[in-house]
């Protein structure tokens, strides 16, 4: 049973904070993000993908995995994407003290160097998101206009593909996951975004860092 909604409804951006970033205003670009890398089996796949499309995208790294794996951090940056924080340890925001998650974003920041922050789960308190603010006055929070779903072992690559697609529209911030759980739907998904959106001429543009 899915649980979680692939378009972020119009509601949901509406209620929560003015400032964060749902979707771009650019007629002919879609934004490709992928969360919880760096990750050595999968993120060599998503670099050579991106590649092959000629598509730019944007990595929120959990600072964790960039202490570990600094050579794959490395050739993200290297092939021109950009970069997001996406805290030390992947915390959830609701679960977790104020002066907790700021510590926790603070110390992926050593490791990181970004002003894009997107929060773990999309999960982040009000008073968390407003001390983020005051702390990192430029820094920029990017939620997602889809959800892939490619995290979801219950559905198969091709429903991933679909779940996109029949979301997907320029000006979109769409969901991906560089992780060993997300592999096998992305390998999937992945290919059939890119080429989806080459067909229609969109470009595939990295968030601005
Ligand atoms: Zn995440």
């Amino acid at each position: 049973m899915q649980t979680y909604k692939v378009k972020t409804p119009r509601w949901l951006k509406r209620i929560l904070p003015h400032g964060m970033v749902w979707e771009i205003a650019d007629r002919n670009a879609v934004y490709l993000t992928f969360d919880d890398g760096p990750n050595p089996s999968v993120t060599p796949f998503v670099l050579a993908q991106l590649e092959q499309y000629n598509a730019k995208a944007t990595f929120f790294c959990v600072g964790n995995n960039v202490a570990r794996y600094p050579e794959v951090f490395k050739a993200v940056k290297a092939a021109g994407h950009t970069t997001g924080n996406h805290t030390y340890n992947h915390l959830n925001g609701w679960h977790t003290s104020s002066a907790h998650y700021l510590r926790n974003i603070a110390q992926a920041d050593k490791h990181i160097e970004s002003r894009l922050f997107r929060p773990p789960y999309g999960r982040i308190k009000l008073t968390q998101y407003r001390k983020l603010l005051r702390r990192y006055p430029d820094w920029k929070v990017y939620m997602w206009d889809i959800l892939s779903g490619d995290f979801d072992t219950s559905i198969t690559g091709q429903q991933c593909l679909t779940n996109v697609l029949e979301a997907l529209e320029p000006g979109s911030i769409v969901v991906f996951h560089d992780s060993d759980k997300a592999r096998e739907r992305l390998e999937v998904a992945l290919p059939g975004v890119l080429k989806y959106c080459r067909d229609r001429a969109w470009e595939m543009k990295a968030l601005p860092a």
